[in-house]
């Protein structure tokens, strides 16, 4: 049986909920808090730097969205213990997870980094009220796609039937930035609205609360087209429409998109995640610990260098800050003002 074609989304969605539910996602795909500690640990330093800027309020949300293993969460409060315990002691910590799989992982993570409770949420809508310090890495390009490809004057829509595309007339035409020039016959285009969702979601809550918030991921910040839908088995590229459920689905994220979608409050960014994480004192971290672990110099040198080296992760991995009540500058974008 060949079933009725699924638009793209709603397979992507489907896929991904059944993958995270149910697999190890570090079996497929390594991200940069499992590289090393020193991503949490920086994102951390990031987190008390900005708490400091927005009056140290206690107590503050401090939150993740897709917290996978609860690893960059773990480094980051341990950073906080020990450079700035009044900042660890007022942060209330909140995950969104849907994965009730991960949320267990999370939880085991977690337990001995907070003295307060851990709180998870299917999304933003039900965070608590207040200041809030929101990180996300790897989040957005887990959320669900369309792809739309042009035709002459006219669209398609990708949809997924028995594991292959079929097109489908498309209802309406795809709204992104993209379409400002001509696009060329048989160009890929995509929106992910989900995206687009949860910034707006998110600038709201912080016009409301004040705070600070990081998404940090893969993609582009100029208008771009291209079917950029991907699927990783222990390591590897794999067929992304067959035996859904079985690999991570992700897409390149549209920074310029996402950052309009902020509206009005402030935006920095995006920059590529090597000199965010050089601005962060990268460079002077790894030093410390080859210097404190000689026998792991190697490793943490090499570490350093798959976050943040152009060819490797740094200038493909970006970094978007929205902010609303932080005094002067969001650390990691010195270089910028907001816009
Ligand atoms: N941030 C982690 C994990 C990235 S994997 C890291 O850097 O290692 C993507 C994470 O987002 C997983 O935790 C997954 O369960 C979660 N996720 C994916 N789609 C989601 C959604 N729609 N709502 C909430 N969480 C989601």
């Amino acid at each position: 049986m060949t079933g009725q074609p699924e638009r793209l989304d709603h397979f992507m969605a489907r896929a991904n909920a059944a993958y995270y539910a149910g697999r190890d996602p570090f079996a497929d795909f390594i991200t940069s808090p499992e590289i090393s500690q020193m991503f949490g640990e920086l994102l951390g330093a990031w987190v008390a730097v900005v708490w400091g800027q927005l009056g140290r309020p206690a107590p503050f949300v401090l939150a993740e969205a897709g917290p996978g293993g609860g690893t960059l969460m773990a480094d980051a409060l341990r950073l906080l213990r020990h450079v700035a315990p009044a900042c660890h002691a007022a942060a209330q910590v909140h995950l969104i997870e849907t994965s009730p799989r991960l949320r267990a992982c999370q939880n085991a993570a977690l337990k001995a980094a907070t003295p307060n409770p851990v709180n998870w949420h299917d999304g933003l809508a039900s965070l608590p009220q207040g200041p809030l310090v929101l990180l996300a890495n790897e989040f957005v390009d887990a959320l669900p796609i369309r792809q739309f490809v042009r035709h002459g004057q006219g669209w398609a829509e990708r949809f997924v039937q028995a594991g292959r595309f079929v097109e489908q007339a498309a209802v309406l035409p795809p709204t992104h930035p993209a379409l400002a020039r001509p696009v060329p016959d048989g160009s890929v285009l995509e929106t992910c609205q989900p995206a687009l969702d949860f910034v707006h979601a998110l600038a709201a809550r912080l016009q409301h609360g004040r705070g600070a918030a990081l998404l940090i991921d893969y993609g582009y910040d100029a208008p771009a087209w291209g079917d950029s839908l991907q699927a990783l088995r222990a390591g590897r590229p794999v067929d992304p429409l067959r035996d859904p459920g079985t690999a991570d689905l992700t897409a390149h994220v549209d920074f310029a998109s996402m950052a309009q979608a902020a509206g009005s409050v402030d935006v920095w960014g995006s920059v590529k995640q090597g000199d965010f994480l050089a601005a962060l004192g990268l460079g002077a971290r790894a030093q410390q610990l080859a210097r404190a672990v000689p026998a792991q110099a190697q490793d943490i040198r090499a570490a350093a260098r798959r976050l943040a080296a152009p060819e490797q992760m740094g200038r493909l991995f970006r970094v978007l800050g929205l902010s609303v009540g932080v005094a002067g500058l969001l650390p990691g974008f010195a270089q910028l003002r907001a816009t």
